[in-house]
């Protein structure tokens, strides 16, 4: 690379899918490049996955925050058309058990690019995230970035929790059968309500250390793209016998695309997943707290410490400050 060239390179390489335009979509990507200029002065490569109609508004939302910020962005477009295409085998293998009917919400390719994006990406990309485009920034990304100096020589990607109980849900049947599964428990133990007996305290001391795996989130993806492209398990977890033999074995039914992927992943082999701490992804929707799960619900959604991203999934508001 010339020096000159480099001056145009970027560590920060920042993925998002922004297809299908409408109003709501496009104030969340919004929200999304100014939250995250607000907050750093990185030199950032945005690789936005669009198509032809929403491409004129994320350029003229980059123009305008370019602008306000004063700053100097790199960025590359990918035809969402092309993307798909070369995924085409992944998503033909899952859609059929990670999305309900064939036109509902996630039953779309592109809720599954995550999962082959290490063939869509530049070899000569190694570290890269992908964010949803309604993720709020609320610290520099750089810390985000940060956090793969911490991932282990065996992890792949980087996730935070679900923090609700779909997987529990999901899971009914799995764990029926396998009753002191952990498999859909929220990651700290359930504290019963009501006074602290003794009784009480023995059960919480003796699961202490025996946190749930609530699922994964796939709202902020951590990828290591030349690990993954190595990565002989991640690739056999891919093909149809492993996918058959996955969903059987948790009698799974999803609809929520990757991250279905994902949580199974991660049950099957924890080894591949570096957990994010949940502040680097504060889902805000409540949905599950509504629809049967009111006394389990705030279990799986508390998260404590300083949030740095905000999720506002289902379309939820993101709190002001
Ligand atoms: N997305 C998109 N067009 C759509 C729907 C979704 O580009 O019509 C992208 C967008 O980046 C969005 C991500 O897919 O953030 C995941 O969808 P969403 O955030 O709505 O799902 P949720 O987090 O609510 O489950
Ligand atoms: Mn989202």
């Amino acid at each position: 690379l010339s020096t000159h060239l480099k001056a145009f390179s970027s560590n920060y390489n920042i993925f998002v899918i922004y297809t299908k335009e409408n109003y709501r979509l496009h104030m969340k990507f919004d929200l999304f490049a100014h939250s995250l200029l607000k907050h750093t002065n990185a030199q950032l490569h945005l690789h936005i996955i669009t198509d032809k109609k929403s491409e004129v508004s994320v350029l003229e939302i980059l123009q305008r925050k370019i602008r306000k910020f004063k700053r100097i962005l790199i960025y590359t477009m990918y035809d969402v058309k092309i993307c798909s295409e070369i995924i085409q085998d992944i998503t033909d293998k899952l859609l059929p058990y990670f999305s309900s009917s064939p036109n509902s919400y996630y039953s779309d390719s592109l809720f599954f690019l995550s999962l082959g994006l290490h063939r869509i990406a530049d070899k000569s990309l190694d570290r890269a995230i992908l964010f949803d485009c309604d993720i709020v920034f609320r610290s520099d990304i750089r810390l985000l970035f940060a956090e793969f100096d911490r991932f282990l020589p065996h992890q792949l990607f980087g996730l935070a929790p679900e923090l609700t109980p779909v997987y529990r849900h999901i899971l009914y049947r799995y764990r029926t059968r396998f009753p002191k599964s952990n498999f859909g428990n929220p990651y700290n133990p359930i504290q019963l309500g009501g006074k602290k007996n003794n009784e009480n305290k023995l059960v919480s001391s003796r699961n202490r250390d025996r946190h749930g795996y609530p699922g994964l989130n796939s709202g902020v993806v951590l990828m290591l793209l030349n690990r993954i492209r190595d990565s002989k398990t991640y690739i056999e977890m891919l093909t149809q016998f492993e996918v058959n033999r996955l969903v059987a074995k948790y009698s799974f039914k999803g609809h929520l695309g990757d991250q279905d992927f994902f949580t199974l992943l991660g049950y099957e082999y924890p080894n591949l997943i570096y957990r994010l701490d949940c502040v680097w992804n504060r889902q805000l929707c409540t949905w599950w707290k509504d629809h049967g799960y009111s006394n389990l619900f705030d279990a799986y959604f508390r998260c404590e410490g300083v949030i740095k991203m905000y999720h506002g999934n289902c379309n939820t508001r993101i709190p002001e400050r």
